[in-house]
């Protein structure tokens, strides 16, 4: 017998709830992303109307292929980019994007601005950080991500709202906190000078609980919701 997905977003949701009153946080505090790649448009429609507010896709070829389904929607769900953005997709992931999660170069950024100053729209956006430098990964090293992210912040049309990582491939608690550790650091900072960029969007369905204690706003949850992926 199959849960439904309403129960298994519900579920998800306790667990991250149980995750933030074990560090004394307040779940409120902690937003779930549906990570929705692979997932047809019909199982994402069902997880948005059994109260999914929130998704994220990979690859803009298969956010606009869902694109239209979302559309049809009474309540259509916030959508960001949580994979990487090649240049060439600026105009299409505009197109069905909330938010760009995986800014990690100045030049992507500006490409991104000019294409919302051509629109007269303000596009919020967060910086990738590569926390774990495993160089298979995309993001900006750490050391250089407070630089980037100022300067992201200084484009008219964008609207810096923090921070994205991808945490250590590792079962390692220290190693994996450590890597969201960095995360939080550099938004510390910057959050200083730019108020809007507040987010950490960090957490996967192995070890969101360890993001949860580190300081997320956003936990991203695929296999934790619809199950392995084929
Ligand atoms: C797939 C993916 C997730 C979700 O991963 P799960 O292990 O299925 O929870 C989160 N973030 C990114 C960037 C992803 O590509």
């Amino acid at each position: 017998m199959s849960t439904s997905t309403a129960d298994r977003i519900a579920a998800a949701r306790e667990r991250i709830a149980r995750a933030s009153d074990a560090v004394g946080r307040d779940p409120g505090d902690v937003r779930l992303l549906l990570a929705t790649k692979t997932m047809p448009a019909d199982v994402v429609l069902e997880a948005v109307r059994a109260g999914a507010d929130l998704i994220g896709e990979n690859r803009v070829q298969e956010l606009a292929a869902k694109g239209p389904a979302l559309d049809t929607l009474a309540e259509r769900p916030q959508v960001h980019l949580i994979g990487h953005l090649q240049s060439n997709k600026v105009n299409a992931a505009l197109r069905w994007a909330d938010c760009l999660e995986t800014i990690d170069t100045l030049a992507l950024a500006e490409r991104v601005a000019r294409r919302c100053h051509a629109e007269s729209r303000v596009l919020d956006v967060m910086v990738q950080v590569n926390t774990s430098d495993e160089p298979t990964k995309s993001g900006v090293p750490p050391e250089q991500a407070a630089e980037l992210a100022d300067a992201v912040a200084e484009i008219e049309g964008l609207r810096l709202r923090g921070f994205m990582t991808i945490g250590a491939n590792s079962d390692d608690e220290r190693e994996v906190r450590a890597s969201y550790a960095r995360l939080r650091a550099v938004r510390d900072e910057v959050a200083g000078r730019v108020p809007s960029a507040r987010e950490l969007s960090m957490g996967m369905s192995r070890d969101f609980p360890w993001a949860v204690a580190e300081g997320a706003t956003i936990v991203r949850l695929g296999t934790a919701v619809f199950g392995p992926r084929s």
